[in-house]
């Protein structure tokens, strides 16, 4: 058996499967690129789902981490550290907002954003306790807590994990009408990614973002953004609600906050909202820690170059461009997406969207599949224009067989 295969069977006996990873064992990585444990080379066109859009290894994050590695990493929320007050007011001013509620994962940001807005309609709006209703939108990916899959519509994410947390209901995504129908006096939020990730890197009609905004600032309802894919510097601009010139009631972030080197996520909103909690209320142990914040400053200090934010730009028109030619070919039914990010819909006759990325893993390119035929691009915002014409190369490869 070789390395790779040893490594691959230890895996699956000694660990759940809840995924099913490509058959690479990855060893070392830098930039965009990842070494295998038999010193094979491939391209990362995932990056960590987003959150390594500071590529593998960057200096700035590991130099920050490990300098904090050597002060202090934990003291828990049980005391003040030095680190804290610096990334909440860096972070809130990112956001144009005043306050953060630090957490470690996405699912976990999206837990405290429920949280957040079950208060606040509970002590500001004057809800009557348990009758608060979050609008969530079909094809929605937020993560994978209880509360969180009770409100997916993927049948695979939710299935036999009920009964299910009451207090969500499900429109269409990009459908303003049913969202205007959905919406009662006991709506206290809703709740989107403004583009659907993992549905396919799904962008919503032009309008939607700012329609949803409207709409609930007329209504006194939270607007919440879920940017934890979507959000730092991916689509071209710091936020991608800054394509449609809108700005939520509050921002979930995570997966690029901690640039790949620690789990980070964080709420951010205003006073008025994030004040709802008092002491004991909400909380985690890890989250804001001291590692997390020096790595999220310099995350922070990164973005706000917004050198980052133009590469995106710039070589997501050049993705699109090269994307969309392959659209007229025939091989490729549609794609979709926002700066350096895109979700490809191959003709299923060329393969499931497994097949097309193991054949681009053979070639030296990872990417993954969604649903179907569809596979989405997203490689760290630091590859290089020779980079990522060598991948879209390897991608025109597959399809002509
Ligand atoms: N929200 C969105 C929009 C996501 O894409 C994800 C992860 N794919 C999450 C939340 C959950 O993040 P995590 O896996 O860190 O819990």
């Amino acid at each position: 058996m070789s390395t790779t295969d040893t490594a691959i069977a230890s895996a699956e006996a000694h660990s759940a499967h809840n995924y099913h990873p490509l058959p690479v064992v990855v060893a070392t990585a830098d930039g965009a690129w990842m070494t295998d444990v038999e010193g094979r080379r491939y391209l990362d066109m995932l990056a960590g789902y987003s959150a390594l859009n500071f590529g593998h290894g960057n200096r700035r994050l590991i130099d920050a981490a490990k300098a904090q590695l050597e002060r202090v990493t934990l003291t828990s929320r049980a005391f003040h550290h030095d680190r804290f007050a610096e990334f909440c007011t860096r972070l809130a001013e990112l956001c144009g907002m005043e306050m953060v509620l630090p957490m470690n994962t996405g699912a976990e940001a999206v837990e405290t954003a429920v949280k957040t807005a079950r208060k606040w309609g509970y002590r500001v709006k004057g809800v009557p306790d348990g009758m608060a209703k979050i609008i969530v939108a079909a094809g929605n990916f937020h993560g994978r807590t209880t509360t969180i899959v009770s409100f997916s519509t993927d049948q695979e994410a939710r299935a036999d994990f009920g009964p299910y947390t009451p207090g969500f209901e499900i429109v269409p995504y990009g459908d303003l009408t049913a969202l205007a129908e959905a919406m009662t006096e006991n709506t206290v939020a809703v709740l989107i990614e403004p583009i659907q990730g993992e549905a396919g890197v799904l962008v919503p009609p032009p309008g939607y973002l700012a329609g949803v905004r409207e709409m609930t600032r007329e209504r006194n309802v939270l607007f919440i953004a879920d940017e934890v894919q979507s959000g730092l510097g991916r689509t071209g601009r710091t936020f991608a609600c800054e394509h449609e010139g809108v700005v939520p009631d509050m921002y979930v972030l995570g997966k690029a906050l901690g640039g790949g080197v620690v789990p980070v996520s964080a709420v951010v909103s205003s006073a008025a909202v994030l004040g709802v909690h008092r002491p004991g209320e909400h909380g985690s142990t890890f989250g804001g820690n001291p590692l997390a914040c020096a790595v999220a400053l310099e995350v922070i200090a990164m973005l706000r170059t917004g050198e980052f934010q133009q590469r995106a730009a710039e070589l997501g028109d050049h993705l699109h461009h090269e994307l969309g030619l392959l659209a007229g070919g025939g091989a490729v039914e549609a794609v979709r997406g926002r700066g350096l990010w895109a979700g490809v819909d191959i003709a299923p006759a060329l393969g499931t969207g497994r097949e097309i990325s193991e054949k681009l893993m053979d070639r030296g390119v990872l990417v993954k599949d969604t649903h179907g035929s569809t596979i989405r691009i997203a490689p760290p915002l630091v590859i290089s224009k020779e980079d990522l014409d060598w991948g879209l190369d390897q991608l025109r490869g597959v399809l002509a067989g």
